[in-house]
């Protein structure tokens, strides 16, 4: 069956070497099997979008060579999407109104990557029926009840179980009138675009159990997943800011080639023996995952100056 495979970039900041690897990884996979690849941008974490992050984001796939079927499809376009799939999940008492005010209200906009996990929901508000939403007078957010914790078998991490009960507990899945959370979203989105095949950083394994509790609830067919190692930086934490500099519009701006940041990401994934400049198209006869390293790949000073 022809697959079809997406990259999901949310304009909240400039692109880095990080997401380079992840994304070059899901383009490979797609492009490597002559799969189709879509081009979601995820903007519906508004405050945090950042004006220019998405013509810079278009700008760092044409440079690296990263091509797409069809036009991008904008997430905050598939408004009325979200809101039918909240519809259906109220009526079925899938969801409750909760008004608890904790952070992982406001933030549910976003993925939870790595070190933004909050402790489980405790339940507060989860004796509550859709019904009850209209007799609230302060603002309240949508939950999901968790009643188990699918499993899945992961095509670079193999069979994946996360017990959900511990690990988030009810997750948010509408903020506030017209602000559908992530998990809802990329649901939505990712089974209206057809999606078969989700590769993504592997700070994403805790969404993928809710995600599957979505697909089952919205009786959606979900895609395969496959979770691909970070990149950290020499302390071991999700490259940042805080590590220096490996926007890749900083590298242009420096001259550095997008062969040579690609050289280096194929070297780290274990398919040259080191890193020297390539096309992301010379890359197609060499991709596989399974000279990737289970461990996350560590950037030091040398990637900085030059990917
Ligand atoms: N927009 C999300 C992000 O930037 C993508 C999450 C996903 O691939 O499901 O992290």
């Amino acid at each position: 069956m022809p697959t079809i495979g997406r990259l999901a970039p949310s304009p909240t900041g400039a692109q880095h070497l990080g997401n380079a690897r992840t994304y070059l990884l899901a383009w490979l996979a797609a492009r490597s099997q002559g799969g189709t690849l879509r081009l979601r941008v995820e903007d519906i974490d508004t405050p945090r979008n950042k004006p220019d992050a998405v013509a810079q984001l278009f700008d760092d796939f044409a440079r690296l060579g990263f091509d797409f079927d069809g036009p991008p499809v904008v997430q905050s376009a598939n408004l009325d999407a979200h809101v039918a799939a909240l519809e259906a999940l109220k009526r079925r008492e899938l969801v409750y109104p909760c008004t608890c005010t904790r952070s992982d209200i406001a933030s549910a906009a976003a993925a939870p990557h790595a070190e933004h996990e909050g402790p489980a929901y405790p339940g507060t508000c989860a004796g509550r029926s859709a019904s009850d939403a209209v007799t609230l007078d302060r603002p309240y957010a949508w939950r999901f009840r968790v009643t188990h914790s699918p499993t899945f078998d992961d095509g670079f991490r193999g069979p994946t179980a996360i017990d959900l009960t511990q690990a988030g507990g009810d997750f948010v899945v509408w903020r506030s009138y017209h602000a559908p959370a992530y998990q809802l979203a990329v649901v939505v989105d990712d089974a209206a675009m057809g999606v078969t095949d989700v590769l993504r950083g592997d700070d994403l394994v805790p969404s993928t159990p809710r995600q599957l509790l979505l697909y089952e609830a919205l009786k959606l067919p979900a895609p395969a997943f496959t979770h691909v190692p970070l990149v950290v930086g020499t302390d071991g934490r999700r490259l940042a800011k805080r590590h220096g500099d490996t926007r890749l519009q900083t590298y242009w701006q420096r001259g550095v080639r997008p062969e040579a940041v690609l050289g280096t990401l194929a070297w780290s994934c274990g398919w040259l023996a080191k890193p020297e400049p390539i096309t992301a198209r010379e890359l197609l006869p060499l991709f596989t995952l399974s000279t990737v390293p289970r461990a996350p790949w560590v950037a030091d000073e040398s990637h900085f100056r030059g990917g």
